[in-house]
Order: C-alpha cells, then sequence, then structure tokens
C-alpha cells in the first residue's frame, strides 16, 4: 500500500510499504478514505519531537472497515468510522477515568503488564513516534486500529468525510480547551493560535456562549481567516507585551476570564541537530505560554492545548501563585467527549469542514507537509486523499 513515512525530521515521502494486518482479536483493519496533517505532526517534522526509526505517519484519519478481528463486536466489514487519535483500550484504569491518553494497556513500553506506571510518559497515539506507542497511522490507504470496541465511531451516511473528520482531533482538542477552561456563558475568552486548532477552539467558545472571543496570531492570513469563520476579535502578534496588552484593553483591564494556549512550543529551528532529530531543549520557546499567564485575569484559567516537550527555566510559579491561576495542560480526552461533539455535527451546530484549504492526493505528501510548515499558499488545513 501507500503510505506516508516519516525518515527523518524534514523528511515525510509518500513509500510502498506492507499492508497492515490484524495482530489482536479486536483489531480492524481501516481502508481509509480520507486523513489530513496536523500541527502535532509538525513537531515530529521539525524534529522537536524525535523519532528514530521510520514510521507510517497520520492520527487524523477516518475510512471503511475492510477486516474484522474474531473480538470485534461493536464493528462489522463495511462500516464507515471515524477513529479517535489516542490509542485507548478502554477498559483500564485511566480509560475507565476518562483519561484514554493515559491508558494502561496501549503503550507497554511505559507501563507494567499489569498496569503501573514504570516511566512517567503516558499512553499512545496513532502515528506519533516510538515514545507514543509506535503505532503506524493513517496517512495510508490501510490502517490497524487496535480496541476497535472502544475508539472508532459509526458515521451517518448523510454526512461526508469531510464534515466528520476533524472529530479524530482538531474539534475535541479546541472543546478541551473550553471545557477544561470551564467557560461559562458571556465569559471572555482568548485564544493563541489561528491554526485549525486555534480556529476549532473559537468555534468551541462560541458553541458555549462565551460572550467575547478574541484570538491572536502573528499571521493576518490566519488572523482573516478565523474572524472570517467565527466573527472573533482579533489581535496581532508582534510581540507578547504588545498582545497583552491588547487583550487587556478589550477585557476592561482586567484580563481575559480563560486564556488558552494554542500553539505550544517553539523549538528555535537553528538549534535542531536535524542529522540525530533531536533538539535542544533549553532554547526552545515558551513565550505563548508566558503571554497566556499575563493576559489571564487573576482568578481565571489557562488551559494548554499547543505542545510542550521540555521544561523550562524561569517556570513563573510565582506569578501563577499571586494571581491564582489554573492551569491546565495535555492531550485532549477525544473518547471523554466526541459523542457530544458527534451530535453537535449531525444537528448542524457546527461546521467543522470550513478549515480545510488544500485537498491534495496521498502521493504529494511532501508537499503537503512542506507548505503547512511554512504557512505558505494560504495553507491552514490540509486533507489528503490515500486513493487519488
Ligand atoms: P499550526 O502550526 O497550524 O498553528 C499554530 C498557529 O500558531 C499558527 O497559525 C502560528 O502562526 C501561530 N503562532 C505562532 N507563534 C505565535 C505567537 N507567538 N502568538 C500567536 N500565535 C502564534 O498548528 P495546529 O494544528 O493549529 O496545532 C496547534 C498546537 O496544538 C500544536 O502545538 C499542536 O501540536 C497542538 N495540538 C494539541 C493537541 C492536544 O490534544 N492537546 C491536539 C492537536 C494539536
Ligand atoms: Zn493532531
Ligand atoms: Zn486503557
Amino acid at each position: 500500500m501507500k503510505a506516508a513515512v516519516f525518515h527523518k525530521p524534514g523528511t515525510i515521502t509518500c513509500d510502498n510499504v506492507d499492508d497492515p494486518r490484524l495482530q489482536k482479536d479486536d483489531d480492524v483493519i481501516l481502508k481509509v478514505t480520507a486523513t489530513a496533517i496536523c500541527g502535532s505532526d509538525l513537531h515530529m517534522y521539525s524534529g522537536g519531537i524525535p523519532q528514530p526509526r521510520p514510521m507510517v505517519m497520520g492520527h487524523e484519519f477516518m475510512g471503511v472497515v475492510e477486516e474484522v478481528g474474531k473480538g470485534v463486536t461493536r464493528l462489522q466489514k463495511g462500516d464507515r468510522v471515524v477513529v479517535p487519535f489516542p490509542v485507548a483500550c478502554g477498559s483500564c484504569f485511566f480509560c475507565r477515568n476518562e483519561l484514554p491518553t493515559a491508558c494502561e494497556h496501549s503503550n507497554p513500553e511505559n507501563y507494567g503488564p499489569e498496569g503501573g506506571l514504570l516511566t512517567e510518559k503516558g499512553g499512545a497515539l496513532f502515528g506519533y513516534t516510538d515514545l507514543y506507542g509506535g503505532y503506524d497511522g493513517g496517512q495510508a490507504q490501510y490502517v490497524r486500529v487496535p480496541y476497535a470496541n472502544n475508539g472508532p465511531r459509526i458515521v451517518p451516511e448523510n454526512l461526508t468525510d469531510e464534515q466528520v473528520l476533524f472529530l479524530t482531533d482538531i474539534f475535541p482538542t479546541g472543546y478541551t480547551g473550553i471545557m477544561w477552561g470551564e467557560v461559562k456563558p458571556g465569559q471572555s475568552v482568548a485564544i493563541f493560535g489561528a491554526g485549525p486548532v486555534g480556529i476549532m477552539t473559537a468555534k468551541s467558545a462560541i458553541l458555549e456562549n462565551a460572550g467575547q472571543v478574541i484570538v491572536i496570531d502573528t499571521l493576518q492570513y490566519r488572523l482573516d481567516k478565523v474572524q472570517q469563520l467565527t466573527g472573533c476579535e482579533i489581535v496581532k502578534w508582534e510581540n507578547a507585551s504588545q498582545a497583552v496588552a491588547e487583550i487587556r484593553e478589550k477585557t476592561f483591564g482586567r484580563g481575559a476570564d480563560v486564556c488558552i494556549d494554542a500553539v505550544g512550543f517553539e523549538p528555535e529551528r537553528n538549534l535542531i541537530d536535524r542529522a540525530k532529530s533531536v533538539i535542544n531543549f533549553e532554547k526552545g520557546s515558551s513565550k505563548v505560554l508566558e503571554a497566556c499567564l499575563s493576559a489571564v485575569r487573576r482568578g481565571g484559567i489557562v488551559p494548554v492545548l499547543g505542545v510542550y516537550p521540555m521544561h523550562y527555566d524561569n517556570f513563573p510559579v510565582g506569578q501563577i501563585f499571586d494571581k491564582g491561576i489554573i492551569l491546565k495542560a495535555g492531550q485532549a480526552p477525544v473518547h471523554k467527549i466526541i459523542d457530544k461533539l458527534f451530535d453537535f455535527v449531525k444537528d448542524g451546530k457546527v461546521k467543522l469542514d470550513d478549515v480545510i484549504t488544500h485537498r491534495l492526493s496521498l502521493q504529494d505528501v511532501a508537499k503537503g507537509y512542506e507548505i503547512f510548515d511554512k504557512k505558505e499558499d494560504g495553507c491552514v488545513k490540509v486533507v489528503l486523499d490515500p486513493w487519488m
């Protein structure tokens, strides 16, 4: 089959690889009909999150069930499904506590055979490094989906692939920011980042009746896009203190009730050792998170959706303490909220496919990564067709 294979930072190509096979009783093999490139994939592409061996990329995908293991009770061949990005068993301690990204069974490197943490790392994700379980991803013609009784959700016939594809990740992730921010009707929400995740966060804020939604980005074309799609206020980031000052000005000088980081760490790219696929962890920047802590009001909440793989000196614990800020970070618990979010889509309360700017063949995956990474050609979200 054809698949997008990570070789080294900067090199992801469409290769011929072996078809995936059923390995466990509750696996299915999915014929992928649509898949997308995520901002998280860019962390592998840039070398910020290292991966030592080739692997099939992709954690945002959907498709039609091609083969079912004999323990699969909830799916049949021919079902069209959308798949949450965390690989999660559904039965361990963490899965039962609605924390699928900490699943004790999906990432045996990190937990003992009976559960119990062996390392500080958590569960597994599709197509996202050996650290996250080493599972091949769905930027491919076929993918093996483990724990198929837990993850995949059946899609009704009247919805197209593009209408539901982002239930895999970016819509639940954006909604997680609003959920963790405990956003109440009328409250002000400042969202750093007008990428796909930031846009979905703005849509989610509106669904939950936020009174004021402010989106901050460095790129004018992305600000224009999020404003056109959601009607939010926008702030162009020139530097941290200017962005924070503009947010304060828009929120009675107090700061926003909730400030969401939908950007994440920024590796200083010239410090990445591409050959070794590592970066100098001391030199990444957490300036967006620091801006969130400054722009949030006292007693406010800062949900962190953007990825931070490293630690930083000068962590502003004094400011967090003084302002009484609640900080909440991590991968989105997709399984916990996907059914509720699916209902929003089915009821026509939210539109997801309007973030797509580029539709490419899987064969052109290298180009897709390049324009999404460099933010060229008005790119916001790339969807790949494995069969085009
Ligand atoms: P993206 O790269 O398309 O978007 C990031 C946006 O941040 C860009 O528009 C960029 O211009 C903007 N930006 C850069 N510096 C900025 C600054 N100083 N101030 C304001 N904006 C700035 O990526 P995306 O797909 O939208 O993902 C965003 C982040 O969310 C990534 O870190 C990704 O890994 C993470 N993510 C997390 C989860 C999760 O479960 N927590 C899920 C998906 C993605
Ligand atoms: Zn993602
Ligand atoms: Zn589990």
